[in-house]
């Protein structure tokens, strides 16, 4: 019976991001980070120099759905993010982060995903509509 739910779930939350976890699909140009919990890669539609994804490979469909038990997961992103951004050469500058939720946030796939954006100076634009 658990089987069967979990089948259900697993269909009914997959993603163009679970096709990446599971090595179906190539992760854009290519891996940048992988653990037992994340991975990161490249935008396949870059807006700036350094435009990569942290996700962790828990399938969540957004902050709304985060659990307090996620705690330790999403902050390990945000360092993820913080030692590619290093080991990229863009800390000292700066760059920006950023996590869309549902559809005012402008959020089109329901898998998780920190945005880590850099490389350039970039708009301050995030005003409504
Ligand atoms: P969102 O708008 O949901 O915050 O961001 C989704 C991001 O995923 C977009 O920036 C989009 O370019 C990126 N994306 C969508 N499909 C793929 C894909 O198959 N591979 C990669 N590497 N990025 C993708």
């Amino acid at each position: 019976m658990s089987q069967v739910i979990y089948s259900f779930n697993f269909i009914d939350m997959a993603t163009i991001f679970t096709k990446i976890i599971q090595k179906e699909i190539p992760a854009g140009r290519g891996l940048v980070y992988e653990d037992d919990q994340i991975m990161a890669f490249y935008d396949i539609h870059p807006i700036a120099p350094v435009h990569i994804l942290i996700i962790p490979k828990k399938e969540i469909a957004s902050i709304n759905d985060l659990e307090d038990a996620d705690q330790a997961l999403i902050g390990k992103m945000v360092l993820v993010a913080r030692n590619i951004a290093r080991d990229l050469n863009i800390s000292e500058k700066g760059y920006k982060l950023l996590f869309r939720v549902g559809e005012y946030g402008g959020q089109e796939v329901s898998h998780i995903h920190l945005h880590l954006i850099g490389g350039a100076r970039l708009h301050e634009d995030i005003r409504p509509v």
